[in-house]
């Protein structure tokens, strides 16, 4: 039997996510006739005349958008951000050397587990012991390290770092794959940062890597091609085929957020977004909000009720309104609402109405 579907369908899933819908519609007809070649972009090699203009104005465009300088190389490379849990150490720390982590939640934590693997991890900050509900307030930096990793928003805990910590005195590396381009940071203060795409910049399997190019070539190791950050530079992310239709929907998405007045415009809607959510969390006492105020994410707000019972009416009343993604990760339970860059404020709206009206009905 078929289901009924609510038309309006509202689309808080934390990855893959919502993406502007002038994205899809753009990336459909390009499957059918890219750029009226008369043939799909699935079918066009990758070092022609169609396809190498997507891959250089992709690049510039990251490159713009985030005002880089010339010593940060834009990369897309294959796979998602676990990926680069390993890439990272592989090419920056040498075996004998030392890299501060924080851990900050379940990504910290992974990406950390990866580097044990190359050298030395010191654990410049953790927030294990409240279980990850706020950034460190202070960090234990070992100055001998390579770098200090950071995750600037922890996507499943729902905790986001507001004051990067860009004077901690050694190279900082950040996962911003759940952030990225959503609010303004000095980018260029970081030796390197990494961001699967699939959160708010686009479509799973590609990568997103920024890298100062005066940071590698120091480990001592010998990477193989394929992970080699250099190789990459030097060949233009085009060592191999690169994911080509994941590439082109970044160029679709980028493109979409320089329309729509870049960075800035974007993180003044997300912190409107934010503040209609989480002003409406704290005056509703059904709802309970773990994460400290001060740390909270602008992307995925995490939200319990005490009562399993009533947990569980509010998730089907939302999945009956056409509420998308909105149960909690499996680690963490109860709801997350993630709103990424092209979520509107209309969903938010939305769901804070369903939320007013539930707990009125639960007084
Ligand atoms: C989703 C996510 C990852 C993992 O990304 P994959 O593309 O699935 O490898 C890593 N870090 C953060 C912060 C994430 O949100």
């Amino acid at each position: 039997m078929a289901e009924t579907l609510k038309t309006v369908v509202h689309n808080f899933n934390s990855g893959p996510s919502v993406l502007p819908k002038e994205v899809f519609e753009e990336a459909s007809r390009a499957i059918l006739d890219f750029n009226n070649s008369g043939l799909s972009i699935l079918e066009i090699g990758h070092r022609t005349t169609l396809f190498q203009p997507v891959m250089d104005e992709a690049r510039q465009l990251a490159k713009d958008l985030m005002s880089l300088d010339d010593d940060h190389e834009v990369l897309f490379l294959h796979g998602g951000a676990t990926t680069q849990f390993m890439q990272v150490p592989m090419n920056l720390l040498s075996q004998n050397g030392t890299a501060s982590y924080t851990e900050t939640g379940t990504w910290g934590v992974k990406a950390i587990k990866e580097a044990r693997l190359f050298g030395n991890v010191h654990i410049a900050g953790t927030t294990k012991e409240n279980n990850f509900t706020s950034i460190p307030d202070k960090l234990d930096i070992d100055p001998s390290s390579v770098y200090l990793h950071i995750t600037t928003n922890e996507t499943i805990a729902g905790t986001q770092w507001h004051h990067i910590p860009y004077d901690c005195g050694v190279p900082l590396v950040a996962d911003m794959s759940s952030d990225i381009l959503s609010r303004q940071i000095d980018f260029n203060r970081f030796a390197l940062l990494y961001a699967g795409a699939q959160k708010n910049m686009g479509a799973a399997g590609v990568n997103l890597v920024v890298v100062d190019k005066n940071i590698l070539g120091r480990s001592g190791r010998t990477i193989p091609t394929i992970l080699d950050y250099q190789v990459h530079i030097k060949e233009g992310s085009m060592l191999n085929t690169p994911p080509v239709f994941a590439v082109y929907v970044v160029l679709l998405t980028l493109r979409w957020l320089k329309k729509n007045g870049g960075i800035a415009a974007m993180e003044k809607l997300n912190q409107e977004k934010a503040s209609l959510l989480y002003g409406t969390l704290d005056s509703l006492p059904l709802f309970n909000t773990p994460v400290a105020k001060k740390d909270r994410s602008l992307m995925n707000a995490v939200f319990t009720i005490d009562d399993p019972q009533i947990e569980k009416e509010f998730l089907e009343l939302c999945k009956q309104e056409g509420m998308i993604g909105v149960k909690g990760h499996r680690s963490v339970g109860g709801f997350r609402v993630s709103m990424y860059n092209a979520l509107s404020i209309e969903s938010v709206r939305a769901i804070t109405d369903l939320m007013k009206d539930f707990a009125n009905r639960k007084l």
